[in-house]
């Protein structure tokens, strides 16, 4: 008997571990919900619930597949082994099968898996999944892991260039198995994490299951790729994906994506259009940040990439961070994006980049505070792609952006919110205003007091050389 072991890719298609496992024999299928495990790694409740949603979806799929998904409850990772093992012992499983996760824990957490089942003769088999090329591939010619985004892309286009990385064929139904699994199932009960209204009425906002996922690549593919180079940075137009969500648990796969792209084109590799080559750059930027944490894994503990930002001296202000946590900073794209990510758990990219340099350069406050609030909130909350996209913003990271050239977030708005649609949404409060005025309602009116509205918790001039004189101060950044 084979045990496949999801973990963040609730799929059937294109699934590596699954596909191998199936190829060996009889399949049983397990996954482990550790609630204490994703308190300790600020998982926001929005992706939790979305999780167990598709999780449903997921069993369901392996029901049309004869595959019973056995869901087990243990309260940390470390408990994952114990219970593993006795799983094993108790179905006479031979191999266990299950997709490489590249974090610090996770890694250990296999590692400890390993050690047990090697004891019993029941091998733990790992596949590479969640990346287009396995971690640790790409190498520069010094054999070591690029730190620059370009050079590792160009890689990346060479491999691409030679064949594109195939997907899985479909999995056989297989005979049912007559084994009575209900002994070893954690009851779940879905309703219960599902707490209130409002979170119920949020997952509306995110549909679950496989076929939503590819509907809405699809849909994407057909409709917006041709325009994203040209579209994607105005946060009204809803011109990207939005499948980051699916993306991260896996109900897609990052394969299936990357043939998307090339689905006119019969795959072959062959770039027509900018729109294609920006989207498949996104992409890369995804791998390239799980590669990073594969390399760097001090990145997740705490630590930015370029050392010497550790001597920054942040400003600490409960204040101006709570201002800015619950969009009330009188900036408004600002506070537009940080309520679009409390009211919907999702924020657009363009926007991410303008609130994270905001709070660490205008704010000078550190970005780890930001990470940690995005990942409590973001239902595409992904460590590699979260901590890569701080630490650019804060030039604390890898290659990032220049620390004197700081976003005004003002100027920001005018550009990709000229008419101040996306304001309009989420700061309702200044939806009578004008095109003009509505990016910086104070700027000419500096004592209207019928806007119902903050002025400016930081001036953004002054702010702004501040931010520049504290980076200079430290030593060769
Ligand atoms: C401060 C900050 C924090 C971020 N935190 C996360 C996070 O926790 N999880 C997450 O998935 N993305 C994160 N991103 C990257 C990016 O904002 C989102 O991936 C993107 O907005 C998702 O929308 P989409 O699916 O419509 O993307 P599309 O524009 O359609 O792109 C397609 C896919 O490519 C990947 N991608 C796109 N841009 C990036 C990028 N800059 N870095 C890494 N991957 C990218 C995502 O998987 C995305 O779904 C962060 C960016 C910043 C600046």
């Amino acid at each position: 008997m084979q045990l496949i072991w999801f973990r963040q890719d609730l799929r059937i298609a294109d699934h590596t571990a699954l596909w191998h496992a199936t190829q060996a024999g009889p399949t049983i299928a397990v996954v482990f919900i550790s609630p204490e495990q994703s308190i300790l790694h600020h998982d926001a409740p929005v992706k939790n619930i979305f999780y167990l949603r598709q999780l449903e979806s997921l069993k369901t799929q392996l029901e049309t597949l004869n595959i019973p998904l056995i869901i087990q409850e243990v309260a940390l990772w470390k408990d994952i082994p114990h219970a593993l093992n006795q799983l094993c012992l108790a179905l006479k499983i031979q191999c266990i099968h299950a997709n490489v996760e590249i974090g610090v824990n996770e890694l250990q957490r296999d590692f400890q898996v390993q050690k047990i089942s090697e004891k019993n003769h029941i091998p733990l088999e790992l596949y590479h999944d969640r990346t287009l090329f396995p971690v640790g591939s790409i190498l520069n010619k010094s054999n070591l892991p690029y730190q620059v985004f370009g050079a590792f892309k160009k890689q990346c286009y060479e491999h691409l260039s030679i064949s594109l990385p195939q997907c899985y064929p479909a999995i056989q139904t297989q005979q049912i198995l007559n084994i009575d699994l209900s002994s070893y199932q954690t009851v779940i009960h879905f309703e219960q994490h599902y707490p209130d209204d409002a979170m119920t009425s949020l997952q509306q906002l995110w549909p679950v299951s496989e076929q939503y996922a590819f509907n809405l690549l699809d849909r994407f593919i057909h409709n917006d790729l041709a325009h994203y180079n040209t579209q994607r940075d105005f946060p009204n137009l809803n011109a990207t994906s939005q499948l980051s969500p699916y993306l991260n648990i896996g109900v897609i796969s990052i394969r299936q994506c990357l043939h998307a792209i090339f689905s006119t084109q019969q795959g072959h590799f062959h770039i027509d259009n900018s729109g294609q080559q920006t989207w498949l750059d996104e992409l890369l930027w995804r791998e390239f940040y799980q590669h990073i944490l594969f390399h760097f894994p001090e990145i997740s503990k705490d630590q930015p990439f370029k050392s010497n930002t550790n001597q920054l001296q942040w400003r600490q202000s409960e204040e101006d961070l709570m201002a800015w946590q619950q969009g009330q900073t009188g900036i408004p794209i600002v506070d537009a994006g940080m309520r679009q990510l409390l009211h919907t758990g999702w924020m657009h990219n363009r926007v991410r980049m303008i609130v994270a340099m905001f709070l660490s350069k205008n704010l000078l406050i550190d970005w780890r505070l930001g990470e940690a609030w995005f990942m409590q909130h973001l239902i595409d909350g992904d460590l590699a792609a979260n901590n890569g996209g701080w630490q650019w913003c804060a030039s604390t990271g890898t290659d990032a952006v220049p620390y004197f050239r700081i976003f005004n977030p003002v100027s920001q708005s005018q550009k990709f919110d000229a008419n101040g649609d996306y304001i309009r949404k989420w700061v309702p409060e200044l939806a009578h205003l004008d095109v003009k005025r509505i990016h910086d309602p104070f700027i000419n009116h500096p004592n209207d007091s019928s806007l119902h509205y903050p002025k400016p918790i930081v001036d953004l001039k002054h702010s702004r050389i501040r931010a520049i004189q504290a980076f200079k101060s430290i030593s060769s950044i």
